[in-house]
């Protein structure tokens, strides 16, 4: 092993291999050796959602998608692919950054309120949560990205989101190569996608490239750190040969060429800027439902409220911080008032965040470019169709 792993920078990096399924049940089996809850992409209920998983048999082989605005329906594939869908309802989200976390319980007794349990800080020990760690299996390209984004705002701030931290640090990341996006990703757009390409704003531990040609299915195999690389030499792999890193290589192209949607960036930031009167927020906010459906499935959305809850004898007590959406009204509710009141309000200050403000806040688009928001929008509002109307251009589609 030692001759073939060399450190670049942060990434290990070791010559590809190639893993077959029984090899690809294997990783679930070392993984779940190593105490890992393995969580995966599975079908349920019409959808693919994550879930915990034993079995390569639970992944969803030989089923695809359909997406379109406020559209989502499984398909049929003619063939056996296990990745051959796009981004589904759920990124990594609800894994690290769960929808009701419990932040404390206290009581009551002879007179006296007493916390009787409070998250740590982060890396201290006993850890702030109990849960195992998590490896998730069959991470996209543009979540790698949403990841990274959470990490940088929930864990190198001043306040250090002591769960988060908690659950990211002892996480193991399967990455894997979109073969088939949706109509509504556009992840090349925002330079997230599609395939995982390493690096600080995309950090995974082990990617796959999922391979048919030739009648043999297969996984292209890449090292991202250095634990990836030591659960790799748990597997019976083999060295990868040239026509399959190329064969790899192809299927991130084909895969680039074919997304559903584009988002101009040149001078996206200034464009939300100097949009901020424009009449298009009155046409959005005519057919937007502030459903807070969009803010819910995007990976990057991380606003949340505390919600205090007690028993019917006011004896015991719990704080829990859940999940909350700039769409609601009383999110930016003050003393005096609501800020946003009127839904066009609301509807400009989710997409100026998203595509400029977040930029000045944390040096990054807020949009990886999963295109969830679009799918999952029951009146059909589409982020990369509202950034053309402001720039006063029509909006192309991919018909899927
Ligand atoms: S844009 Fe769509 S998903 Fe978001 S709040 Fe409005 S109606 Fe709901
Ligand atoms: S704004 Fe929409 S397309 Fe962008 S990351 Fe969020 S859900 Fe995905």
């Amino acid at each position: 092993m030692a001759d073939k792993t060399r450190a670049v920078g942060t990434r290990v990096v070791v010559d590809p291999r190639v893993l077959d399924i029984p090899g690809l049940q294997r990783l679930i089996d070392v993984l779940a050796a190593r105490g890992y809850t393995v969580i995966g992409p599975t079908v349920r209920e019409g959808s693919i959602v994550n879930g915990p998983i034993r079995s390569v048999d639970q992944l969803p082989r030989g089923w695809g998608d359909e997406q379109e605005s406020a559209h989502y329906r499984l398909r049929s594939r003619d063939d056996d692919a296990f990745f051959g869908f796009a981004a589904g309802a759920q990124s990594a989200k609800p894994v690290f950054f769960p929808t009701d976390e419990l932040l404390w319980r206290g009581g009551r007794s002879q007179g006296r309120f007493t916390v009787v349990s409070e998250p740590e800080a982060a890396g201290s020990t006993p850890s702030p949560v109990q849960d195992p760690p998590y490896a998730l299996l069959g991470v996209r390209s543009c979540d790698l990205h949403a990841i990274s984004i959470h990490d940088r705002v929930l864990t190198e701030r001043g306040q250090v989101d002591a769960h988060y931290t908690a659950r990211r640090a002892d996480a193991f990341v399967v990455a894997v190569s979109c073969t088939d996006p949706g109509g509504t990703c556009f992840c090349v757009s925002m330079g997230t996608g599609p395939r995982p390409e390493g690096g600080p704003d995309a950090r995974y531990d082990l990617a796959l490239t999922e391979l048919l040609d030739g009648g043999l299915h297969r996984f292209l195999v890449e090292v991202g750190s250095e634990r990836g690389a030591e659960v790799l030499a748990e597997l019976h792999t083999d060295p990868a040969p040239p026509e399959d890193v190329a064969g790899a290589d192809e299927v991130a192209t084909v895969a680039a060429g074919r997304m559903g949607r584009t988002m101009d960036t040149d001078g996206l930031k200034e464009l939300l800027y100097a949009s901020v009167e424009s009449p298009r927020w009155d046409d959005v906010a005519a057919r937007c439902l502030a459903c807070t459906n969009c803010t819910m499935v995007c990976p990057t959305c991380f606003c949340t409220t505390v919600n205090d809850v007690s028993d019917l004898t006011g004896d015991a007590a719990e704080r829990h911080r859940v999940w909350d959406s700039c769409f609601d009204a009383d999110f930016s509710y003050i003393h005096g008032g609501t800020v946003r009141e009127s839904t066009r309000s609301r509807y400009r200050q989710w997409m100026t965040h998203k595509l400029a403000s977040w930029v000045d806040q944390f040096g990054t688009s807020g949009c990886v470019g999963c295109g969830r928001c679009i799918t999952w929008c029951p009146a059909a509002i589409d982020i990369t169709a509202e950034a053309a109307a402001l720039r006063g251009v029509p909006q192309t589609y991919r018909p899927f």
